[in-house]
């Protein structure tokens, strides 16, 4: 009875979303009902996970935190998750938290790890059915390690302000360097993903009898009698030795298209308002289903009103402080205040802007579900609209309109906005 009425619930919910957003109603009812089915197997996958590992030293101090589908007060999905507030999933070596669709709902296209690695510490052999994985090396260093379907094998080394990206299913790993804990974000293309429901080797071979591994290793059984019960997901071990400079001859079999990128070394877009440097698949081949920017807004500066017509936005700010504005037609915005730690969220379409708070440089972390980087300024769209028609659209004097169409595209003059 109250999974009838929940269900209920989620569909006059999905619906209102819809119409905020002018989807249709009919494919919104049946995205509803194959998300529904997706969350549900999904938190059942994650919940057998945190079952099958409870009486192991992985630990879950709380559950973390769902905000509400709605904001009550404007009618708007929610934008705003606190992650850096939620408690973290420990692990010898590592420790990690999430946002997804589950705990953060309107985040259907995007979901987001935030991971700590210490030195040596070593994310296992995994790979990801339903999701592509674009990371940002935040602080400290890592070794990823990646196969592709043609059996290229990539080892890359990652420092603060590298990307990586690997499609759906390609199978890698990632362990800390150096001598201090490396944090890094995963942002996943599908809200519906988690990162405690991947494939794991150890998990695959824990599952798999001793008889069968036997035949597929051509080992004897007994071989197999001290490797891991069940997933081991991250495990602490020494810090690897450094890459060789000349691999020997025919041991590098490197792919066609690299999975790293290093945004942090790329010359940025320069305003007097703050900067912005973008990676899509124009500069980074591989990414084919998400690309991402670093935004670097002065203090006073806006990033000035766009959308993208092509992808969700996922952020995650990283310092500073700013104020983040979404619109959802209909007479309806939402805005809230964003700090080191939270991620916001901005449907596709959705008009938005953001200005920062309080006078701290605020760096943000911008990902979006398309390899191509679309968006539309507005202040570009009035630029190239004939006066007169403006005149007419708003009703105002041709001096104001005249005055509309001198704004800078990107981010605002923080001197202007003192
Ligand atoms: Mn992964
Ligand atoms: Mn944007």
């Amino acid at each position: 009875m109250m999974d009838m009425i929940d269900t209920k619930f989620s569909r006059a919910v999905a619906l209102a979303v819809a119409c905020a957003f002018g989807l249709s109603s009919a494919a919104a009812i049946a995205d509803d009902y194959s998300n529904l089915r997706e969350s549900a197997m999904s938190s059942q996958q994650a919940s057998a996970s945190e079952a099958s590992s409870s009486a192991s030293s992985t630990a879950v101090s709380a559950a973390a935190e769902t905000v509400a589908a709605i904001d009550p007060a404007s009618g708007m999905p929610e934008i705003k998750y606190e992650l850096g507030k939620q408690p973290l999933k420990e692990h010898p070596g590592g420790a990690s938290n999430e946002a997804t669709a589950k705990n953060f709902p309107i985040s259907k296209g995007l979901a987001g790890v935030s991971m700590f690695l210490k030195p040596g510490a070593l994310r296992e052999l995994h790979w990801h059915a339903n999701a592509a994985e674009w990371a940002y090396v935040i602080k400290g260093h890592c070794r990823v390690t990646v196969i592709d379907p043609q059996g290229h094998h990539e080892i890359k080394d990652f420092g603060p302000g590298d990307v990586w990206y690997f499609p759906r299913g390609h199978g890698h790993s990632i362990q800390g360097l150096g001598n201090e804990e490396c944090h890094f974000m995963l942002v996943f293309d599908s809200g519906y993903f988690s990162e405690f429901a991947t494939f794991s080797v150890s998990d695959w071979l824990a599952q798999t009898p001793p008889s069968v591994l036997s035949k597929n290793f051509g080992m004897p059984e007994s071989s197999f009698k001290t490797f891991p019960k069940k997933e081991v997901y991250i495990s602490q071990g020494p810090v690897p030795p450094p890459l060789p400079q000349d691999p020997e001859p025919g041991s590098d079999n490197p792919p066609p298209l690299t999975h790293r990128f290093r945004l942090g070394a790329k010359a940025p877009v320069v305003t007097p308002g703050g900067t912005f440097n973008l990676v899509d698949q124009r500069q980074f081949p591989i990414s084919t289903t998400m690309s991402g920017a670093i935004l670097k807004m002065k203090p006073y500066a806006m990033r000035q009103l766009h959308w993208h017509p092509n992808a969700d936005e996922w952020q995650y700010y990283i310092k500073g402080r700013a104020k983040m504005t979404v619109f959802g037609s209909q007479g309806r915005s939402i805005t809230r205040e964003f700090g080191p730690g939270d991620v916001g969220y901005v449907p596709m379409g959705c008009g938005h802007y953001l200005e920062t708070v309080g006078n701290e440089e605020c760096e943000v972390l911008a990902v979006f579900n398309s390899g191509t980087y679309e968006e539309i300024s507005l202040t570009e769209w009035l630029t190239k609209t004939p006066e007169r028609l403006l005149e007419t659209n708003f009703g105002v004097a041709p001096k104001i309109i005249n005055e509309l169409q001198k704004g800078p595209p990107i981010f605002s003059n923080p001197e202007k906005s003192k």
